[in-house]
């Protein structure tokens, strides 16, 4: 599981600007959606082979008793809850403050791991100004500047220290394991009726699994031979014989279940259309680079001019995931569950699949015969070749000359074609360009 950073300070510490630091966006995908990324708190960040999760939590006032702030402080309660590490930021222009105190005092009450990040002192090493939040008692002060990106990465590095990953021995290429399969989807959209229709289905192989960390449950089992495992991720819970969902949502549960999950069952409510909350998952689907299929569950239950409104909800909400396969199902009625299994095998296979060099390289030829890249001023795109150089998501890399001129619809047209060659569905997919000159 991907360890959880939260970053807490009051207002205009330049938390926004560390998380951005602490994230930098790792493609351009989502670039292409403005609005969907804009208000999110959450982030994927990476330090050479390490992922974690970052929280962004606005601006903290612990004592606040009304209003917006009242629910910021909530929220950054939560966040708090959910982290195994919080950063605490402060300015070291601003200098401390009571406010800075009051969030000290709530975060030694939660007995988290905290680290004191003193911000905004670019070019101060271990100036006198630092001293001062020795005051807080959050340890020594750390000096950062969000802005200039200085002393980041060995803030992010404390941060991690103590939440190593366990060093994967298994030998068996990832293809041949296990179909890890997480159904993502707001309380009440019918995961756990899903789920048990599946388990009540099938020959269960195991039903416990010792308890990992953070109590995750992880259901192995087995459909036309092929193996998969469920991953946990609305805090679903063994009660007697069946599963159900006992905790609220959680964001960040359901982050580390999508980032750790070779497919994505996104569950959609038909009654309900598509919500913020749907979108939000969605987008960070996208993001994640996991293979997804969407089902729209409770089509048992809509007539058909809901169709129609849902029709359209998904298609002003969804459009991102054009790629990914629609199912229809009822897990009520046990209804559509054939059709959704083939979809998430092909996700699964799509995700995984081979594309060896010289296809890819042919591909790419074809496709600038068939259309040239636009010429940039001077600069006149050359692809060259192309391999492989990822799976889940499958990533593409093109070598050529003056190929940071390639714009993003030819890449999308490139995409397209290797798409169609390969019969990739449900899985995004990237496109990587590497001049070489
Ligand atoms: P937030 O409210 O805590 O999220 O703070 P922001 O990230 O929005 O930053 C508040 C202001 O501080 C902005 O004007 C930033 O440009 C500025 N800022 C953030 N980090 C630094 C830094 O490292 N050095 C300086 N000098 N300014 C910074
Ligand atoms: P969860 O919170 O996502 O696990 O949702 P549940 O599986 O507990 O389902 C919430 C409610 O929706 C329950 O009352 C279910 O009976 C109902 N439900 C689930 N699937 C369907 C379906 O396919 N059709 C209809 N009509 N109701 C459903």
């Amino acid at each position: 599981m991907k360890p959880v950073i939260a970053l807490v300070g009051r207002p205009n510490v330049g938390k926004s600007t560390l998380f951005n630091r602490c994230t930098k966006t790792r493609d351009a995908i989502v670039a292409d959606f403005a609005g969907l990324t804009r208000d999110r708190h959450y982030g994927d960040g990476r330090m050479g082979k390490r992922e974690y999760i970052v929280i962004d939590t606005g601006g903290f006032e612990p004592t606040a008793e009304t209003g917006i702030i009242k629910e910021m402080a909530k929220q950054t309660r939560q966040a708090v809850a959910e982290a195994d590490a919080v950063i605490f930021v402060v300015d070291v222009r601003a200098g401390l403050s009571a406010q800075d105190h009051d969030i000290a005092s709530y975060l030694r009450t939660t007995g988290k791991k905290v680290l004191l990040a003193v911000n905004k002192a670019e070019g101060m090493r271990d100036a006198p100004a630092l001293a001062e939040f020795y005051e807080l008692g959050m340890g020594e002060p750390i000096p950062v500047s969000a802005a200039h990106g200085q002393g980041i990465r060995s803030l992010i590095e404390l941060a991690l220290e103590g939440f190593e990953e366990a060093e994967d021995e298994d030998e068996t290429p990832e293809a041949d394991r296990p179909i890890r399969l997480a159904v993502a989807g707001r309380p009440n959209v019918g995961k756990s009726t899903l789920i048990n229709a599946w388990l009540g289905e099938e020959r269960l192989v195991a039903f416990d699994m010792p308890g990992t960390t953070r109590d995750a449950i992880s259901v192995p089992f087995e459909r036309d031979g092929r193996k998969f495992e469920l991953i946990d991720t609305a805090g679903l819970r063994r009660k007697g014989k069946v599963f159900q969902a006992i905790e609220k949502f959680s964001v960040v549960k359901t982050l580390q279940a999508i980032a750790d999950a070779h497919v994505v069952l996104l569950l959609i409510d038909a009654t309900q259309g598509v919500s913020d909350q749907d979108a939000h998952i969605a987008g960070y689907v996208l993001e994640s680079g996991r293979a997804v299929v969407i089902a729209i569950n409770k089509w048992d239950a809509i007539d058909s001019y809901q169709r129609q409104m849902l029709e359209r909800s998904i298609e002003a909400r969804l459009s991102f995931l054009k790629f990914a396969p629609m199912v229809n199902i009822s897990a009520l009625k046990r209804q559509g569950l054939g059709p959704l299994w083939k979809a998430l095998g092909e996700a699964h296979a799509s995700a995984f699949k081979k594309m060896s060099t010289p296809v890819l390289t042919r591909l790419v030829q074809d496709a600038v015969q068939h259309q040239q890249p636009q010429r940039v001023g001077a600069f006149r795109p050359k692809l060259r070749y192309a391999h492989q150089g990822g799976m889940n998501p499958p990533i593409v890399v093109v070598h050529g000359n003056s190929l940071e001129h390639v714009s993003e619809s030819y890449k999308r047209y490139l995409e397209g074609r290797i798409r169609a060659h390969f019969g990739l569905v449900g899985t995004p997919m990237r496109i990587e360009m590497r001049s070489g000159d």
